[in-house]
């Protein structure tokens, strides 16, 4: 879940795109966003997505001919959105393999809520296991998204949670600046290194982890970060 999930959004509204797309990306997604259903249909041949957000009523390809192509070649989780009132489009969208529907008009935090439930949903049946990690005072909630420190939540930002889980997914791994800001913020050039510096920072503080003795973030002078806790007796990672 943890690395620059992609959606791929196809609306052929300007304004609904527009603003989930924008709402989608400011929650750390990468958004792939096509007006039609054979722009989209082009776009699933090409690419690997984590999630499709179609509309139903679209031009060129409709909305169920899309689902039904994509369903024939994949398992992408789908959300569709259907017009307000017509409960025949939503059972038809369901019938032929989306995963969830959202009625128009809709909040896009609702969607983005539905996005996030949606996929951990599809994580969690693609590996069970992998549902938690602890270490020490330290838990990450992998399925639920959430990290405790002590057993206090912590209010973490999307790409904070994403950087802690890259780090500690593997502890002692030593990861270089430019691959976590591919793997947490999804850029991939080297002006953005900087960016990872303010997120561990921010990320630190969090933890209640201080740099010069740390116990979980350490740096690497020159490199990056790694993840190491501190020795406790239950400091045994869980994946
Ligand atoms: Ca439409």
């Amino acid at each position: 879940m943890e690395s620059g999930q992609r959606v791929l959004l196809v609306e052929d509204e300007r304004n609904i795109r527009d603003v989930v797309g924008a709402y989608l990306e400011k929650e750390g997604f990468w958004v792939t966003a096509v007006g039609d259903g054979a722009a989209a249909l082009e776009q699933a041949n090409r690419k690997r997505f984590d999630l499709i957000v179609l509309d139903l009523n679209l031009p060129k390809v409709r909305g169920e001919e899309v689902c039904r192509r994509i369903r024939d070649v994949s398992d992408v989780p789908i959300i569709m959105l259907t017009a307000k009132g017509s409960e025949e489009e939503r059972i038809s969208g369901l019938e032929i393999g989306a995963d969830d529907y959202l009625v128009k008009p809709f909040s896009p935090r609702e969607l983005v809520a539905r996005v996030r439930a949606l996929m951990r949903r599809a994580h969690a049946e693609s590996d069970p296991q992998r549902d938690r990690m602890q270490y020490g005072e330290l838990t990450v909630d992998l399925r639920g998204h959430r990290v405790y420190l002590a057993d206090k939540e912590l209010d973490l930002t999307a790409s904070e949670y994403k950087l802690l889980v890259t780090l500690a997914r593997y502890p002692g791994r030593v990861y270089p600046r430019m691959e976590l800001v591919e793997k947490v913020l999804g850029y991939d050039f080297e002006g953005y290194e900087r960016a990872i510096d303010s997120h561990v920072k921010n990320l630190r503080a969090k933890l209640d982890d201080d740099p010069r003795t740390p116990r979980f973030i350490h740096t690497v002078t020159g490199v990056g970060y790694r993840f190491e806790p501190a020795e406790t007796s239950e400091g045994t990672p869980r994946l």
